[in-house]
């Protein structure tokens, strides 16, 4: 029998915000253990949490860009369960009532276009981390983290591929950067995703037993992890057995899935409405204030590249793959206006560095303006295409501008057609056995000659040139 996977997604979001979700404590990561705490967050008895109103502004960002039906009211809940990581004994979350339901999400895998559904966006809180002693059998609770605001956003068991989990969560991660709400960082836990995947016979309607799988910290692991369990079930299936539904682990190092624990289910938390949270009243107005104030979203860029810069879908779709880099590309055309010149530079000079570097975009040495100038001074004729290379990396090195550059090592390119000549003629003389071959008939020599020009000339004469003339004085 053959079978099909299907696969829903619970994506974990950590939101921007600088202080937390119900108490004013810095977000920042990386602060000495439990010093970014206070009464609320510790989950002191008698203390009142207050709604931080940027996080519902950031949920409601994300809830308008997948067009969900944002609430009218939403309610926080209490979801109870004791972990050393969880000072008040619940985490607050929203259940019944979430602030966003019934959304999409655009994906595209081998060219082919689908629609994923979004089932429910919700805001809670995050809980605290246990640092583990690797040498004494003892845990370390930090709880800086409990009440760092996180979304949740849960996806419909639309997805039927590990390649189109790994497009969703690409293009989830890409939106909420673009909508500068979340890092998107999964290796630093920023952007956490849970894997429910099922299998069924192909044709049938009836979705099949799932498990739930967590740890799965970087997109490469995601994929891995569904590939290994849809293997694991099918072989389960295949012999007649039954999928048991439960909470499984991946380990990255076996490249395996264990169990961990049975599935638990929403009435083991005994959620309720927290008592000490009004219902979260929105109004159309601050949706419509939302929508309105909207950056320009991935996909509408990537075609808004690809016809108004006459871009392929490949290079408009990596210029795009990032807000910051899509902006350094038209800080770059606005200066010099030839975007597929400036795409070959960016994505493959420039990207080509910052990748060795280690660097983001926005920490490049070489600047989108300085970038421009350079490729300005070679469409000139002032620089060679060759040494424009030498500029880039001297630019690179030390922040300078390439004009600059060319100012103080003179390495204006040679365009004078009667010094250049000198030059050829010098060559010529110096190697009269090849000038003999070269009229014999061993025209490929002419790149000995271009190379012996420009080795002269320490690459500035304008290779154009060069060939003209010695074509000329060769071929006569
Ligand atoms: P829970 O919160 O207990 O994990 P939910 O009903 O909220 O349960 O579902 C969580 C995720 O599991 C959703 O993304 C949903 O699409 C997915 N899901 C539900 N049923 C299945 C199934 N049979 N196979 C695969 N995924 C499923
Ligand atoms: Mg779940
Ligand atoms: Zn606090």
């Amino acid at each position: 029998m053959e079978f099909e996977p299907v696969i829903g997604l619970e994506v974990h979001a950590q939101l921007k915000t600088e202080s937390k979700i119900f108490c004013s404590c810095s977000t920042a990561f990386g602060a000495p253990p439990n010093t970014h705490v206070c009464p609320v967050c510790l989950g002191m008895p008698g203390v009142l949490p207050v709604l931080n109103r940027k996080v519902v502004e950031y949920a409601l960002r994300m809830a308008v860009a997948t067009g969900c039906r944002v609430a009218e009211i939403s309610r926080f809940a209490r979801k109870n369960y004791f972990y050393p990581d969880l000072p008040k004994g619940y985490q607050i979350s929203q259940y019944e009532l979430p602030i966003a339901e019934s959304g999409t999400v655009e994906i595209e895998v081998n060219g082919i276009l689908k629609k994923i559904g979004i089932t429910r966006i919700h805001m809670e809180e995050d809980a605290g981390k246990l640092n583990h002693d690797p040498h004494r059998p003892m845990s370390h609770v930090d709880l800086n983290r409990t009440g760092v605001p996180l979304i949740e956003i849960v996806s419909e068991p639309d997805i039927r591929s590990p390649e189109e989990a790994g497009a969703y969560l690409k293009k989830l991660r890409s939106i909420l950067r673009y909508l500068e709400i979340c890092d998107g960082n999964m290796e630093e836990g920023s952007f956490r995703c849970d894997a429910n995947i099922s299998l069924r016979p192909i044709g049938a309607e009836k979705f099949g037993t799932r498990t739930e799988l967590k740890n799965l910290n970087s997109f490469k692991h995601v994929e891995k992890a569904i590939h290994y369990e849809i293997r694991r079930q099918q072989a389960i299936l295949e012999e007649g057995g039954k999928v048991i539904q439960e909470t499984r682990l991946w380990n990255p190092d076996s490249q395996k899935t264990y169990s961990m624990r049975d599935k638990e289910e929403a009435h083991d938390y005994r959620y309720f409405p927290d008592p000490d949270l009004l219902p979260l009243v929105i109004d159309q107005l601050w949706i419509d204030q939302v929508r309105n104030e909207l950056p320009e979203l991935p996909d509408k860029k990537t075609n808004r590249f690809i016809h108004q810069y006459s871009l392929s879908v490949q290079d408009a779709e990596r210029l795009t793959s990032s807000k910051e880099l899509a902006d350094y590309f038209e800080a770059c055309v606005a200066v010099f206006s030839d975007p597929k010149a400036v795409c070959n530079w960016i994505t493959g000079i420039l990207l080509g560095l910052l990748n060795a570097q280690g660097k983001t975009i926005e920490e490049s040495p070489v600047t989108a303006g300085n970038l421009a100038e350079l490729l300005k001074l070679v469409s000139e004729d002032v620089l060679s295409a060759k040494i424009a290379k030498t500029v880039f990396d001297e630019m690179a090195e030390t922040g300078k501008s390439a004009r600059q550059i060319v100012d103080e090592k003179g390495l204006v390119q040679v365009t004078d057609r009667s010094a250049i000549e000198v030059v050829v003629q010098k060559v010529m003389d110096a190697s009269p056995d090849e000038v003999a071959s070269y009229k014999g008939g061993k025209k490929k020599l002419m790149g000995f000659f271009v190379g012996q020009v420009m080795k002269e000339t320490q690459g500035k004469a304008n290779p154009g040139i060069v060939n003209k003339i010695l074509q000329d004085k060769l071929e006569r």
